[in-house]
């Protein structure tokens, strides 16, 4: 089994802290776990998060603490330490780059040629609005406005050909807001797009994890359905940021995955 999706960002970049998630992902009988790093933490991607500044205080804020305080070539001097050492557990190194349309040169210029295994878009912000963090940021938000904006940039996301997989799809229901009209048109979109540009789609127990009340687990059944249809590849992923949440969800995820009909 695969856990894609882990962040070791809780830690210093060091082996000791590494192999802690490793020890987790032998625990949890993984076979691979793919870690990747959020781009935001980044000196080297600060520049790209200048469209979504001085729009709302929330953001700014958020930014100002968690913005571009660590270098690449940390993270970098990990991966190459990690891969002269043999683990029962395949290791795969990428970033998990946020997406705003109009970025994308920039993060090909960036992360492209780091020599990382992979690229994960994820679609964090709509029009600077961090819809993900807590529930009351959606107070006075057009709701229909948000998931049409969602979607459409994750359909761009799909079709700028930088990344090779997409994150959470469909995370922007966590709590629980819903729109008035159907998304299985966006759905189909999303789907094609991935399934076009040859990308993965993640099934991430992330979101319902941290939000088990409102958050439903991973994708929309109808969304994994078509996904599922345009024969797009679906990998497993706990969004852990502990060593302890490795694995976590994985077993559901998998079975979710295999049950859903096309
Ligand atoms: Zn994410
Ligand atoms: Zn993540």
């Amino acid at each position: 089994m695969t856990d894609a999706h882990i962040h070791l960002e809780g830690g210093e970049y060091t082996v000791e802290w590494l192999e802690k998630f490793v020890r987790r992902a032998e625990e949890t009988h993984m076979d691979e776990i793919r870690l990747l790093e959020h781009s935001y933490l980044f000196r080297e991607f600060a520049p790209m998060y200048g469209c979504i500044l001085g729009k709302n205080r929330f953001t700014d804020d958020w930014f100002s603490r968690k913005g571009g305080g660590k270098e690449l070539s940390r993270y970098l001097a990990l991966v190459g330490e990690a891969r002269r050492r043999s683990y029962p557990v395949k290791l795969r190194f990428g970033l998990e780059v946020c997406y705003f349309e109009g970025a994308e040169e920039f993060v090909r210029r960036t992360a492209r040629g780091l020599g990382l295994d992979f690229l994960v878009g994820s679609v964090h912000f709509i029009d600077g609005f961090a819809f993900d963090h807590n529930a009351e940021l959606w107070a006075g938000v057009d709701v229909d406005n948000a998931y049409e904006r969602y979607f459409e940039s994750s359909v761009s996301l799909a079709e700028s050909g930088v990344f090779d997989g997409i994150a959470h799809p469909d995370s922007i229901g966590l709590f629980g807001f819903t729109p008035s009209f159907s998304l299985e048109a966006y759905y189909e979109k999303l789907a094609d797009a991935v399934s076009k540009s040859g990308m993965y789609a993640e099934e991430n127990g992330g979101t319902h994890r941290r939000f088990p009340k409102t958050a439903p687990f991973g994708m929309n059944e109808s969304l994994l359905r078509a996904m599922k249809r345009h024969g797009v590849r679906i990998v497993t992923a706990s969004d852990a940021h502990t060593p302890e949440d490795v694995g976590a969800g994985i077993d559901e995820a998998r079975r979710v995955v295999d049950t859903v009909t096309v």
